[in-house]
């Protein structure tokens, strides 16, 4: 079972009379460029705040593979946002899983699951990963080239069966995004290995789904643990916010918080305590960060829809809504509590809203 909460120690960073910046401009950051391929990274080096989950925008190419490689310190959430793209995957069991995914998909891998990801077909793939770890760089995984490059040839001719002479031209450093043929359409069969069972794969089609929740001013498709039962660490929602809705005041109890604009621009406040009050405009590209348990809100101040990937390092997502607790509260205790009268607490909201739909005038 999860323990619920993740720390309960005073965090540094957020003490002071100040909240700091929770933005940070993902798809205008450099980050590593080979060709047309990419990958730009929010981790707490570029966004302080953001120390439980950490994100990256990744383009590959056809012909370029993200290489093999695994993660010591962090699970990997993925949203694919266009194009195609073949993952493989191998876990202590070892059990090993190829998945083709199309723009809407998403996978989840383990902390310390060997995986790839490569382009399928003849269009660039772009996806948002998402680890349950601020401190996690996409920069220092365990790479298989970075490996073998650095082990003795001796070792190698043992281990692999062959002459140590077979490793002379082999990569001496990372090679990160490898270059090839586009693979084929129908992935051949690994030489051993389980193919794992559709009920605790990899690969989740989110977008393939109705909405989760559709609401007057918004829908709602999210996944963890209970539709994805091996994302037992994250939960993933795709939140599409018509022009002037509100995804209303809230908190999440268990989890941090982390957003990705694909599409439309967002205005987002965040409370912190004491009197602490930040509000930041997140453009298509940007990331937000909501520490756990901060207060917070998503308004569209655009005049079409916006959508906002955002990502929770909870398998098991909570959260209260601010109308919920206002509906669940006496109205004399809020009389008092705004100094208001009966007449105008009678106004207030008597259900769950979640979001708000802006008002026809
Ligand atoms: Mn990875
Ligand atoms: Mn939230």
């Amino acid at each position: 079972m999860d323990y619920p909460f993740k720390n309960n120690v005073p965090d540094p960073l957020l003490s002071g009379d100040e909240l700091p910046t929770f933005k940070f401009e993902l798809e205008k950051s450099q980050g590593r460029v080979d060709g047309g391929s990419f990958g730009k990274e929010a981790t707490v080096d570029q966004l302080p705040i953001s120390k439980g989950i950490a994100g990256v925008s990744m383009r590959v190419e056809p012909g370029v593979t993200r290489e093999l490689h695994w993660h010591a310190t962090a699970a990997e959430w993925a949203f694919v946002l266009s194009g195609r793209c073949r993952t493989t995957v191998i876990d202590p069991q070892g059990n090993s899983e190829i998945n083709d995914f199309d723009a809407g998909d998403v996978w989840y891998f383990p902390r310390g699951h060997g995986h790839s990801i490569e382009c399928l077909g003849n269009e660039p793939c772009q996806f948002i990963l998402i680890f349950d770890n601020g401190y996690f760089s996409e920069f220092g995984t365990f790479s298989i080239t970075d490996w073998i490059g650095h082990t003795p040839p001796a070792v190698l001719a043992k281990n692999f069966g062959l002459p140590a002479s077979a490793f002379a031209n082999f990569p001496k450093q990372e090679v990160y995004f490898t270059h090839g043929a586009p693979p084929p359409e129908i992935a051949p069969l690994p030489h051993s290995g389980m193919l794992r069972s559709p009920s605790n794969t990899h690969r989740y089609r989110l977008m393939a789904n109705a909405p989760y929740t559709t609401f007057r001013g918004g829908r709602e498709w999210r996944v963890g643990a209970d539709e994805f039962p091996i994302s037992t660490t994250m939960t993933g929602v795709i939140l599409d916010l018509d022009a002037g809705a509100l995804r209303e005041l809230h908190w999440h109890p268990t989890s941090d918080e982390w957003q990705y604009v694909i599409s439309g621009q967002v205005q987002v406040t965040l409370f912190g305590s004491r009197g602490r009050y930040r509000i930041e405009t997140l453009n298509a590209g940007d990331v937000g960060y909501i520490p756990q348990g901060y207060g917070h809100s998503i308004e569209n101040l655009g005049d079409t829809t916006a959508r906002v990937l955002i990502v929770f390092n909870t398998g098991h997502y909570q959260v209260i809504d601010l109308s919920q607790w206002l509906a669940g509260t006496p109205d004399y205790l809020l009389r008092d509590h705004f100094a208001q009268a009966e007449n105008i607490i009678a106004q207030f909201p008597r259900e769950d809203l979640f979001v708000v739909e802006k008002k026809s005038t």
